[in-house]
């Protein structure tokens, strides 16, 4: 097993997960985009396969290069949505705060992939400071979300001073931080990480990003185990992406793995309009037809919302199938997970209009 970080295209050909005669091509993207692979997943990838949904995660694709009128630099809108320095407050209660502008992997299909690389700034103590008034003068605000880049890059010092700034404002209830540590580096989620999260009185969630049930190796799973064990609750966040995870058999294996980590299944999100990620989305309708299949194979404790960022900072919206609709005489019609389609009655008359009971 490689024992460093990949982070550039010379590292990739030399670790056999790129052809040589792919460094030019390789070198053109990563001018623009970085680079970053950790040990833990470079092993996962098997090079003999050159449809790796592991390796076509972070081996950069030319088509990356090209630009499709719809896309954009911040997809999600979160510039619209900042009133101080790497803080976005988009939902009346709840606020983003992009501690880190690194992550320990560099996802091909990132959706703040214009923001986030080596050389790009971490919030400075002036700028952090500004960030913890602005949500210590808003009692509304009952959420922090630390995000970035990757905040468990951070040392557990710096992790320990962020949650304790947060958890000294009694109107902050919950701390979530979203990663993709604990499977890109699980041995870098130590006790001491976890310990770092968690706070007296607070929930602590962490929101674990995973696209393949193979990421969910026996070392991830011990990280999230190490992260539950001090109390923290586990959610997952998958991106639905072409020819990593768009098949039902692929999508039931990574549910039940999370599940079996101890990490509830919460977003798949449907691709953001990020530069040069075409060639990685579904079409919603392909997403919902996936949802539909989900449904009629998997627990619901397994089951993900399928959801959108609106372009232009307008906040999250499930785009699932729908279950119920009306028919033609006002009846409800609910499909069963079979496709089945049954009629419901939804009755809420006055008790003399109901069926006496004997
Ligand atoms: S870990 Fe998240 S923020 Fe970092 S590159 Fe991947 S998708 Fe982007």
């Amino acid at each position: 097993m490689l024992n460093r970080r990949l982070t550039s295209p010379k590292d990739l050909v030399e670790a056999g997960l790129a052809g040589p005669e792919r460094i030019q091509q390789l070198e053109a993207v990563a001018s623009h985009y970085a680079i970053g692979l950790t040990p833990a997943l470079a092993a996962l990838v098997r090079s003999e396969d050159p449809s790796d949904p592991i390796a076509r995660q972070f081996a950069p694709d030319a088509r990356e290069l090209i630009r499709d009128p719809a896309e954009r630099d911040d997809p999600i809108g979160d510039d619209a949505m900042s009133p101080v320095k790497g803080l976005v407050h988009r939902y009346p209660d709840r606020v983003l705060i992009k501690l880190v502008a690194v992550c320990a992997v560099y996802c091909r299909f990132c959706f703040r992939r214009e923001r986030v690389g080596p050389g790009s700034g971490a919030l400075g103590g002036a700028e952090f400071a500004a960030a913890v008034d602005y949500v210590r003068a808003d009692e509304g605000i009952w959420e922090v979300i630390l995000t970035g880049g990757d905040p468990l890059t951070l040392s557990p010092r710096r992790i320990a001073e962020v949650t304790k700034a947060f958890a000294a404002i009694d109107h902050v209830k919950v701390l979530r931080w979203h990663t993709r540590l604990p499977v890109a580096a699980p041995e870098q989620v130590t006790k001491a990480m976890a310990r770092a999260l968690v706070a007296e009185g607070k929930t602590t969630v962490v929101a674990v990003h995973a696209n393949h049930a193979r990421e969910l190796t026996e070392g991830a799973r011990s990280a999230c185990r190490r992260l539950a064990a001090e109390g923290a609750m586990l959610v997952s966040q998958t991106v639905l992406l072409k020819g990593v995870n768009d098949d039902p058999e692929t999508l039931i294996d990574l549910m039940r793995a999370f599940v079996e980590a101890r990490v509830k299944p919460y977003y798949l999100h449907h691709g953001d309009l990020a530069p040069g990620t075409a060639h990685w989305r579904v079409s919603i309708a392909r997403g919902q037809e996936l949802m539909r299949l989900l449904r009629a194979r998997l627990s619901g404790l397994a089951m993900p919302t399928y959801m959108l960022d609106i372009p232009g900072g307008h906040g999250k919206a499930p785009i699932g199938p729908q279950w119920i609709h009306c028919g033609e005489d006002g009846e409800h019609l609910v499909t069963d997970p079979r496709g089945n389609e049954h009629a419901y009655a939804d009755r809420l008359g006055a008790d003399s209009e109901r069926v006496a009971q004997p």
